[in-house]
């Protein structure tokens, strides 16, 4: 994204974010389907959701931003289930649970839209959208046509996939497969506030329940009265380290907590995932710590949340590096940013 030349007379970022911050664009069009694309060439622009993954530059981004409000929601008798990228996920979710589908219940509460999904291949509560993907509908810019992609082609992987940090690919819909037989828990948090067993099974809309107040108790559903929810979610995901990253973390860990437990994931091949809430506590990162200038500030329930709190994307990215620098220092572990960052670095 180009810095900002000129006065931009579109609306302001933070009305259309969840952590209220980001300057103006230069102008909003809203998109209902692929006949509202169809014009744009291939200029830079900013694809927008519900703005939940998102930190934005407070000068603005001087680029047209599209927000995704293609409708609808298809239930076939199978489970096939397509729904339009602009429907409110959680939304989609409560009515496939009333209508007794399952598969989607650790998914609740995830704020933005089914569209959004697939970008970072959300995940919560021991669940992916992508275990249940069978397609995304696209609307591919560089040859003005639409078009269906499997989850072959795209990339799915620990909050990434081939659609993230690009504008080229818009997406329209989303295919999922539910199930009418429950899934197993997979999650110990939530198989504890079930009260079953990890791998058992629980009805659907008691898991909605449970993974609802699970979230609440964090400040991770959207809330106004809550101001903690005032977030993008997570601002850093779990570190995944190759071996000799893993063995230099392990060797700095021990160094400077002695011989702790800590948590610590098999990632595929010889790959670790660490927590990256884990890190940050013991690099000294208390909750409710408040970042330079006091206007921004980490969730006081949930560690990786970073909260605004009347400040700016500068505050929040001082904290965000503050947080980063801690921690590689004292553990030899470079935490990198979940959501999407526009208009800003984050050195
Ligand atoms: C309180 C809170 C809790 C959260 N908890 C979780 C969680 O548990 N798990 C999790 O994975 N995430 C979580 N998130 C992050 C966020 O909700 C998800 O990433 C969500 O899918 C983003 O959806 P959105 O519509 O708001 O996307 P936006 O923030 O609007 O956009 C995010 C990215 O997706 C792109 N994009 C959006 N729509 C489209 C489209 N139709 N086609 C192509 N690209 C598109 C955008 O260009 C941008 O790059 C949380 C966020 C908050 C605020």
């Amino acid at each position: 994204v180009s810095p900002v030349h000129r006065p931009l007379s579109g609306p302001r970022l933070q009305e259309l974010t969840t952590l209220g911050l980001g300057g103006p664009c230069r102008e909003l069009r809203t998109v209902t389907g692929p006949q509202d694309l169809r014009d744009l060439g291939t200029e830079p622009l900013l694809v927008l959701g519900g703005g939940s993954n998102l930190v934005v530059a407070d000068e603005g981004v001087d680029l047209p931003v599209l927000r995704i409000a293609v409708p609808g929601l298809e239930v076939g008798p199978d489970g096939l289930v397509t729904v339009g990228a602009g429907e409110d996920w959680d939304g989609v979710v409560d009515r496939m649970v009333a209508l007794g589908w399952c598969g989607l219940a650790p998914l609740s509460g995830i704020p933005g839209s089914a569209g959004a999904t697939p970008v970072q291949n959300v995940g919560a509560y021991g669940t992916e959208i992508g275990r249940l993907l069978v397609g995304v509908t696209v609307f591919d810019r560089p040859s003005g046509t639409v078009r269906e992609l499997g989850p072959e082609d795209l990339g799915l992987g620990y909050r990434t996939s081939t659609l993230r940090g690009r504008s080229d690919r818009i997406v329209l819909s989303v295919t999922l497969r539910l199930t009418r037989e429950p899934w197993p828990v997979a999650y110990r948090e939530l198989a504890g506030a079930l009260g079953v067993e990890i791998g058992a099974v629980a009805g659907e809309a008691d898991v909605r329940a449970a993974v609802l107040a699970l979230r609440r108790g964090k400040g991770m559903v959207l809330d106004p009265g809550d101001p903690d929810s005032r977030s993008a979610g997570s601002f850093f995901t779990n570190p995944v380290l190759d071996a000799a990253d893993a063995d230099a973390a392990d060797a700095a860990i021990r160094r400077r907590l002695g011989d702790v437990d800590y948590p610590r994931y098999p990632a595929g091949g010889d790959a670790v995932k660490l927590s990256a809430a884990w890190l940050i506590e013991r690099a000294g990162f208390a909750k409710g710590r408040p970042g330079p200038g006091g206007r921004v500030g980490i969730s006081t329930k949930h560690t990786l949340a970073l909260v605004n709190r009347g400040g700016s994307t500068a505050d929040l990215l001082a904290l965000a590096r503050e947080i980063r620098d801690g921690v590689r220092s004292a553990f030899d572990v470079t935490l990198q940013p979940e959501p999407v960052l526009v208009g800003v670095e984050f050195d």
